[in-house]
């Protein structure tokens, strides 16, 4: 119960959300037959595929066995994909200790040298009384990252295309501006070094979006502009029920990038479960997560990345 305060430290603004439920049930009842067929039929499975392959790895907490596994599929799947693979490797001071991490980036360049950045984590928290598996908190972004990284290998753009896959985004004590986000932080200092950072127009983060009860909230930390551009994005493609009009506050992977003055948006569908009930318990498992989710995600990112590399 502790935990559920202080990871991804969530409040919700109650009074928009009970204001907001009277049109959300007219929008859904509205989006049933304005739900276009998805163009990439096939997406949420792939995704789902990628999730089933790392969670048959087990937990992945950074340097498990199981995490080094997760990373040579993530490269092995983007390098197969014509993705050009880079790795971040750092060892970050930690409340147990040093633990060494690693992010991994892949690169299409573009005509441009203007950066969109797609981004998710993919390790798993911590625990020692149960195994945690994160089929959605780690698995679930990293999936739909994977699975759309043959679909926009295979597409011609003009701004240069990141997949991120951050490390050690949980805690491993209690969520604090130390103890969290180990892999986004570091990431953010390479990229200021080496001059890339400013050339970043964009950056979606994208976790725990595989919940088959898909209802995603605008993040208020997170770009406003941007955020308006997926939430035009998806009532264009009918997915006004999975994308609601309310708010709430979550502290991620995006925030080292907003501190630095990156646009960034996270995508993050906080309520899994009753209660959340499911959110960093042995019951984040496989069955938990449906394609369909990962594939409405996946469908408004394409679009919004397409609106993006026409118009910025
Ligand atoms: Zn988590």
């Amino acid at each position: 119960m502790r935990q559920r305060l202080i990871h991804k430290r969530r409040r919700s603004r109650l009074g928009l959300f009970v204001g907001g439920i009277a049109g959300i049930a007219l929008l859904y009842w509205g989006a049933q037959s304005l739900t276009k067929p998805p163009a990439n039929p096939g997406l949420g499975e792939a995704a789902l595929e990628h999730v089933k392959r790392m969670v048959a790895f087990g937990p992945r907490p950074p340097g498990s066995e199981a995490h080094q596994q997760t990373q040579r599929y993530i490269q092995e799947t983007l390098q197969s994909a014509g993705w050009t693979v880079q790795q971040d490797s750092f060892t970050a001071q930690t409340p147990i200790g040093s633990v060494p991490m690693n992010n991994i980036l892949g690169r299409l360049t573009g005509r441009t040298d203007r950066i969109i950045v797609m981004a998710a984590h993919y390790e798993t928290k911590l625990e020692h009384d149960f195994p945690f598996l994160g089929a959605n908190d780690g698995g679930s972004g990293t999936g739909l990252l994977l699975a759309l990284a043959p679909i926009l290998a295979k597409q011609n753009h003009n701004h240069t295309l990141w997949l991120v896959f951050f490390d050690g985004e949980e805690a491993f004590k209690e969520w604090s501006e130390k103890d969290s986000l180990y892999g986004s932080r570091h990431l953010v200092e390479q990229l200021k070094a080496s001059g890339e950072l400013s050339k970043i127009g964009a950056l979606f983060l994208v976790d725990m979006i595989g919940d088959r009860d898909l209802d995603i909230r605008r993040e208020s930390n997170s770009t406003p502009w941007l955020t308006d551009r997926v939430w035009n994005a998806a009532k264009r493609l009918g997915y006004e029920k999975n994308f609601l009009p309310v708010s709430s506050w979550v502290e991620d992977d995006h925030l080292p990038f907003l501190k630095a003055g990156v646009p960034a948006v996270d995508l993050i569908d906080f309520n899994y479960g009753p209660g959340n009930r499911y959110w960093h318990s042995a019951e984040d498992t496989l069955d938990k997560v449906g394609a369909q989710s990962l594939g409405t995600v996946g469908a408004v990112l394409l679009e919004v990345i397409a609106e993006l590399d026409r118009t910025q």
